[in-house]
């Protein structure tokens, strides 16, 4: 598949890493499909690069308490839209600002940004809403919590109602650190919620490490526990488990009815999804707001 050994080891590492990805225990050989793919992902980083934090936007999706289905905060999620207003799939987006060691940036832009929308609301709403935003692992950083305490200070904000939401590979590299800056936060007044709860591969004892407040569990799940009783089960400990480290339960990704009256059985505290309402624009927000969400 070429002619000279650069372009053999070039093509050969391909299909390795496409391999591990799929089925760790396989081998394949190479087909010019993989330099498509290849050539997809560095025509997605070409456009990402083409924008600024400045052009990034950040959209607003409602948590709601379970019971009565008020609105208790919003999650701050960024949104890239292209020239002709197409949005950029998220992930991909974040997944490319990683590697370019941009994301610390990125979330203290969401950060920013999140702070004046929580201004701006209470000022026209005369509530103190809840503001979740998303930190990558490789953001927490002695200096990212200098950050958001002088932030906090300047701004005279409440940092109680400030969620930091992490995901569990947030350790991994060392624990101990995480959890101290962790700990510094809460010191501080911010709460920390454990995102995408049940898919990663944390045991129980590091969970019970970190200085959670909240644990929001993973839309698969909602998507899973009708059919499959081993997911069922799973959700059932899960909630558990919160309840004996005194967890607040968020549960992501509500669509239908059913799912709702299913974890207002479970006695999650807060739910998020499309049956309330989708992530929008601080503007579309108000106006829903105005409208009282009916
Ligand atoms: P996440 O934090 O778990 O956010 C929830 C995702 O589920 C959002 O996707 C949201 O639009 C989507 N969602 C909410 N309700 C429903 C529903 O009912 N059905 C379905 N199918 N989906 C629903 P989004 O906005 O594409 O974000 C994807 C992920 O990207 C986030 O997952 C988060 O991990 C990451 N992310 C987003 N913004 C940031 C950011 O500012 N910084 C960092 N580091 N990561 C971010
Ligand atoms: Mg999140
Ligand atoms: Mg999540």
């Amino acid at each position: 598949h070429g002619i000279t050994i650069d372009d053999l080891i070039k093509r050969a590492d391909i299909v390795m890493y496409d391999v591990k990805q799929n089925n760790k225990k396989a081998y394949n050989f190479f087909e010019n499909r993989y330099l498509d793919s290849l050539q997809r992902e560095v025509d997605f980083e070409n456009k990402v690069n083409q924008y600024s934090f400045d052009d990034y936007q950040v959209y607003l999706q409602p948590i709601v308490n379970t019971e009565t289905n008020e609105v208790y905060g919003f999650e701050g999620l960024t949104r890239l839209f292209d020239k002709s207003n197409k949005p950029l799939n998220t992930i991909d987006v974040i997944k490319v600002l990683e590697r370019q060691g941009k994301i610390p940036e990125l979330d203290m832009h969401v950060f920013d940004t999140v702070t004046q929308y929580a201004k701006q609301l209470k000022q026209r709403f005369k509530k103190d809403y809840y503001f979740s935003f998303n930190v990558s692992p490789v953001t927490l950083s002695e200096d990212f919590v200098t950050y958001l305490a002088d932030k906090v200070k300047a701004e005279h904000l409440d940092p109680t109602h400030f969620i930091f939401e992490i995901i569990e590979t947030i350790g991994f590299k060392n624990i101990d650190e995480s959890v101290s800056l962790l700990q510094k936060l809460r010191n501080i007044g911010f709460q920390i919620a454990m995102d995408d709860f049940g898919m990663g591969y944390s045991s129980l004892s590091y969970i019970a490490k970190l200085p959670l407040s909240v644990i929001k569990i993973d839309r698969y799940f909602i998507n899973n526990y009708y059919d499959n009783e081993f997911d069922r089960l799973l959700i059932f400990a899960i909630k558990d488990i919160s309840k004996s480290l005194n967890l607040k339960i968020v549960v992501e990704g509500i669509e239908t009815t059913r799912q709702l009256e299913f974890i207002k059985s479970l006695g999650a505290h807060y739910y998020q999804g499309y049956f309330h309402s989708r992530p929008m624009s601080i503007k579309d927000l108000m106006i829903k707001l105005d409208k009282g969400f009916e």
